[in-house]
């Protein structure tokens, strides 16, 4: 059967099979196939827009894997879910075919522990979304991604695995004399590998339960001494952190400009902001780069460094990110 696979130089093989591994890439009913001819080795990918751009994604008749049943071999057809660790998420409007689909996942040879089927968007100030649990008992699981491994718990914080090749992007950008700010930083998924870069790191969110995690993850991923989490709104903290970021996240897409004024409040003379947005495909970067150079006034100069369409994410608007530098204007 042809699915998406990764073709790699076979010296490179093992690297690259562990770095897939590390981001929950590697499609586990498929196997690895070694083609002598070319010198390269193809490896099955559960979601081919999410391997890292340097990587060759290509369509490959690859064997199934015989000694697991999967949950399509049960079914008689091919079903949509993701993965978060243990967890297996379905969005399904039926019932019927939820409870189906969650049966022939947990008599599979998946290793998993909990279904849940999405019963709303995310919402709220928390953005965290409500679930059904078809499965199991428990909503926390372990995530693995790019090196990290996060605990959090799917019932009490936002959080999606999609956005997992996004966060390595700019993890890569960091370095290690970077003070950097995440202004919603949920369980940690950009502070931790920016402190695993050696940067000081802040991250704050609303959500007390999210924040515990993030000091959870913190140890978890032995950074805790160079991220300071803290609880509360970030318009209310960010008076202790003025003029200090080289380096801010605003991850709260459909409302980051709101925040713009505490962005300012918290760049440093030289400061790389990243600001997700969800806009209509026809002008997706505009409203954004027009909010922040509004917010930035005659005290910053504005170059936009990149405009990255990160994901669809419904008919016709796509979730974005402009890399934004902010200089100072000395007079
Ligand atoms: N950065 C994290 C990630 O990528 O997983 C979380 C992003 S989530 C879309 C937005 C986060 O912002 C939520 O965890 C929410 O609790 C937090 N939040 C919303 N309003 C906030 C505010 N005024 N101050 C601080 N955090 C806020």
């Amino acid at each position: 059967m042809e699915v998406p696979c990764v073709r790699v130089p076979r010296e490179q093989g093992e690297a690259t099979r562990s770095r897939l591994a590390d981001a929950d890439l590697i499609d586990d009913d498929y196997d690895i196939t070694v083609a002598d001819e070319e010198g390269v080795l193809y490896i099955p990918v559960t979601d081919p827009d999410a391997a890292p751009d340097d990587l060759d994604v290509v369509s490959r008749d690859v064997p199934e894997r015989e000694t697991q049943t999967r949950p399509a071999d049960l079914l008689g057809f091919e079903p949509s879910y993701e993965r978060l660790g243990d967890v297996v998420l379905l969005d399904e409007d039926s019932e019927e075919r939820a409870l189906q689909l969650a049966q022939a996942i947990v008599d599979s040879d998946l290793p998993v522990e909990t279904v849940l089927n999405k019963q709303s968007k995310v919402k709220g100030e928390t953005r965290v979304r409500d679930w059904e649990l078809l499965a199991g008992e428990s909503t926390e699981t372990v995530h693995r991604e790019y090196g990290c491994e996060f605990l959090l718990d799917l019932d009490a914080v936002y959080f999606s695995p999609r956005l997992a090749t996004e966060r390595y992007r700019v993890a890569e950008q960091v370095a290690a004399d970077d003070r950097a700010f995440d202004m919603f930083a949920g369980v940690g998924p950009f502070v931790v590998p920016f402190a695993k870069r050696s940067a000081e790191c802040v991250g704050v969110d609303i959500n007390g339960t999210a924040i515990e995690y993030l000091r959870e993850n913190a140890r978890r991923n032995g950074v805790a001494d160079r991220i300071t989490a803290v609880h509360g709104d970030v318009r209310e903290v960010a008076g202790e952190y003025e003029d200090w970021a080289t380096r801010l996240v605003m991850n709260l897409p459909h409302s980051a400009d709101e925040f713009l004024d505490t962005a300012i409040e918290l760049a440093g003379d030289d400061c790389v902001l990243h600001y997700y947005d969800i806009q209509h495909e026809d002008a997706p970067f505009d409203p954004g780069e027009r909010a922040i150079r509004a917010a930035a006034g005659a005290e910053y100069d504005v170059t936009v460094e990149t405009r990255r369409i990160v994901r669809s994410y419904a008919p016709h608007e796509v979730n974005v990110c402009l890399d934004v530098r902010l200089e100072r204007v000395t007079r």
